[in-house]
């Protein structure tokens, strides 16, 4: 490169200090000045508060509702990991409807509760609850089918915003025919 006068980006920076370089590849170290840390300071705060927010809700449905199992360790790269997997629920049937019914009134935005019949004809729920990889963003949606009466574990799925669209749609189009008939 040519003689030039540098011009210096931000690559780094730790408590005190700030780490520079040049398109050239030339690296330069320095203090930050006081008004550098504040904007830091303000920057991770923000940055902070969003990982704390997302899929949080989700988290906390898992942590709270679903058993989980160590599984054997293993070796990923150098290092040793130990996979916790969902193994299970920790109620079903009525005892989880009403636990996770009363869980939802927490969050108003990111659970939602459907309401349907088991086989047995006894009131059931489907939960929908939100995952968010962001706080302005959905990614898409759990649906969580709590049967009350059949004695059959909770079932699990995922709708992508599409999958939502196409149900959206067909309950549309059942809606519409039964107000033809009636
Ligand atoms: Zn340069």
């Amino acid at each position: 490169m040519k003689k030039h006068r540098h011009v210096w980006h931000h690559v780094w920076h730790g408590r005190d200090d700030i780490g520079l370089r040049c398109e050239c590849k030339a690296v330069r170290e320095r203090k930050m000045t006081s008004y550098e840390k504040l904007q830091w300071k303000a920057h991770e705060k923000r940055f902070n508060a969003e990982i704390k927010r997302e899929n949080k809700v989700w988290w906390e449905f898992e942590r709270k509702f679903k058993t989980r199992k160590k599984e054997k360790r293993v070796k990923i790269g150098k290092k040793w990991f130990t996979p916790l997997l969902q193994d299970g629920w920790k109620w079903s049937g009525y005892d989880l409807m009403s636990r996770v019914e009363k869980w939802a009134e927490k969050y108003p935005e990111d659970v939602y509760v459907c309401y349907c019949d088991d086989t047995h004809f006894t009131g059931s729920r489907i939960f929908l609850i939100l995952h968010r990889p962001g706080p302005r963003r959905i990614w898409g949606t759990s649906a969580v089918a709590v049967t009350q009466c059949d004695g059959l574990p909770p079932k699990e799925f995922f709708l992508y915003p599409g999958h939502m669209k196409g149900i959206h749609e067909a309950l549309g189009k059942i809606l519409k025919l039964r107000d033809r008939y009636s």
